[in-house]
């Protein structure tokens, strides 16, 4: 039996690169009081730290490609093993195959675990590539700003006033090769958990707030069920 707290949250966020999953992930972890899973973060930083995972897995980043999966499940393995997330976890950026997905099924029946919900970011293609291009973030508190909103290119982070700066991946030749990989790769994802019956379409096309509104609204009546 599933014995952890019922108002804790197991929720994988899906969607497109540039649909606003880190974005919306920061605000749900403070006000779900979940752990934010990125394993787009998580390599990140094995890559500023030039660890040997970081090492393995920065030439599939640089263009695009995914990192091979089993780096990924032993990756999201350790993290999710860890006593902050064994209430609850919102994971950003995995599953990514349809392999990631059922094996973390299988690490999840193994533990009596199961997911709550999956929330599907939907924002169209033009939209996508509007905010991938003006994305810049902060290297101090890691917020994300799209200068595209914006009248000019702000000095600093306006909540921190730490740097900002644009990630090597948010090129434009490979942000299409990231959408490419998205659709081929990640897409048929949403069948598979919308076959399980976990799958909810939240629009995510508008202001971050908007989105906010809607995906918040779409955890409360999953927590009222889960209850
Ligand atoms: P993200 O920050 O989620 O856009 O991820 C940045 C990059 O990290 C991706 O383009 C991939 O190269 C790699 N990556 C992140 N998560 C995964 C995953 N679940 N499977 C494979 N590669 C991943």
């Amino acid at each position: 039996m599933d014995s952890r707290d019922p108002k804790a949250l197991m929720v994988i966020l899906l969607g497109p690169p540039g649909a606003g999953k880190g974005t919306q992930a920061r605000r749900i972890e403070e006000e779900f009081g979940v752990p934010h899973i990125s394993t787009g973060d998580i390599l990140r930083e094995h890559v500023t730290l030039e660890t040997e995972l970081g090492q393995k897995a920065q030439q599939y980043m640089e263009c695009g490609e995914l990192v091979p999966d089993q780096l990924i499940i032993d990756l999201i393995a350790d993290r999710i093993g860890q006593p902050d997330a064994a209430e609850g976890f919102l994971l950003d950026g995995f599953p990514r195959t349809t392999r990631q997905a059922v094996v973390f099924e299988e690490f999840l029946n193994n533990r009596q675990l199961k997911l709550d919900t999956v929330l599907l970011l939907d924002v169209e293609d033009e939209q996508l590539i509007a905010r991938i291009s003006g994305r810049y973030l902060c290297r101090d508190c890691g917020s994300d700003i799209n200068v595209a909103e914006l009248e000019s290119m702000p000095e600093s982070c306006a909540y921190c006033d730490g740097e900002l700066y644009q990630r090597e991946d948010d090129r434009e030749e490979t942000v299409k090769n990231r959408l490419q990989v998205y659709r081929r790769q990640t897409a048929p994802l949403v069948e598979y958990y919308r076959g399980q019956g976990l799958l909810k379409k939240v629009d995510g096309s508008g202001t971050v707030e908007d989105v906010a509104r809607r995906v918040t609204e779409t955890l409360k009546q999953e927590q009222g069920q889960e209850a």
